[in-house]
């Protein structure tokens, strides 16, 4: 059972407009806090972009994530899942980057979440845009390559960008490979569409066993088949869930930096990651939210809907 220390501020207690924004209301515990042992899930904010090829903007994101997040209830409405009442979760705060820096970026978080594993805790992350995948997989895959559900528009897994680039938003994914992080047999990623520069990507894919399943295939079989699908191909061993925002249509989720028309509405958004109830969930993150491209503040609501569903299998998966 969570301590109450660990609860969220019910909208009940405090207005939701009042307090100070951490993500879904919950404490904030730094590293460094003699309580972070009892931590069963920690939240995590990764605001850095120094992988952005284009529209930049997801290092505001984790800001504009925890505002969003006090919108979330404790109870999911469809499932009837509580995540807070079974685990005890917590805002660990932001890694800090070095927006000036990739390779010293990428050792920062590495290094934190490296910390936030010697304390058992599962971490569920707020980026970013989604170069941050790769070095928490260098973190979390150090023992055992795992395997992988990514919602996307794109594999994110060309070789390099701009002569000879190799760490950008559109390659976390061949490096994860190339460094053994990903097992590319357990490896199936959704939603991928759009016009392109070429299929050196998808040709990667094929030649190393990573399962593409593209728009037009994921819609005219639908979203219980295709998941089927997803969930035998991971299995029951350690699985992280990666989830960029532009896998949802820009209808629904304009606030990015990549959109690709002909994707699924926030409904379905949803729907996918319930579709991994039981699966044995390492990590999950939801990258590429812009805050400058969203001046709604849609994107984010949207963004934080999907944590909470990530949360909620993340709960499931360890009870
Ligand atoms: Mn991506
Ligand atoms: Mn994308």
């Amino acid at each position: 059972m969570s301590n109450d220390f660990f609860k969220p501020v019910s909208g009940m207690d405090l207005p939701r407009f009042a307090g100070i924004p951490t993500f879904m209301r919950l404490p904030h515990v730094s590293l460094g806090h003699d309580i972070i042992i009892e931590v069963d899930i920690g939240l995590i904010g990764v605001p850095w972009d120094s992988g952005t090829t284009n529209r930049p903007g997801p290092r505001h994101g984790p800001r504009q994530l925890r505002d969003a997040s006090t919108m979330i209830r404790a109870e999911n409405g469809a499932t009837g899942v509580r995540p807070f009442e079974t685990l005890n979760c917590a805002d660990l705060g932001d890694v800090g980057p070095n927006p000036a820096d990739i390779a010293d970026s990428m050792a920062r978080i590495t290094e934190f979440y490296t910390q936030v594993l010697t304390h058992n805790i599962r971490p569920l992350t707020a980026g970013g845009d989604h170069l941050t995948s790769l070095p928490i997989l260098r973190a979390l895959a150090k023992e055992t390559p795992l395997g992988m559900v990514h919602f996307d528009s794109h594999t994110d897994l060309f070789h390099s960008y701009f002569n000879g680039q190799m760490y950008t938003h559109g390659t976390p994914f061949r490096r994860a490979i190339e460094e053994g992080l990903l097992d590319p047999k357990r490896v199936v990623q959704i939603g991928i569409r759009g016009t392109q520069y070429d299929s050196e990507d998808q040709d990667f894919a094929k030649s190393v066993g990573i399962r593409v399943i593209k728009i037009e295939e994921y819609f005219a079989r639908g979203l219980r088949d295709v998941m089927a699908e997803a969930r035998e191909i991971v299995g029951s061993q350690p699985t992280y869930v990666s989830y960029d925002i532009d896998f949802v249509d820009p209808a629904f989720a304009p606030g990015t930096g990549t959109p690709e028309v002909g994707g699924p509405n926030s409904f379905e958004a949803l729907q996918v990651v319930r579709a991994l109830d039981g699966l044995n969930i390492v990590g999950a993150d939801m990258v590429e939210v812009s805050p400058p491209f969203d001046p709604s503040g849609g994107t984010a609501f949207l963004g934080v809907s999907i944590l909470f569903e990530l949360l909620c299998v993340m709960a499931r998966a360890q009870t």
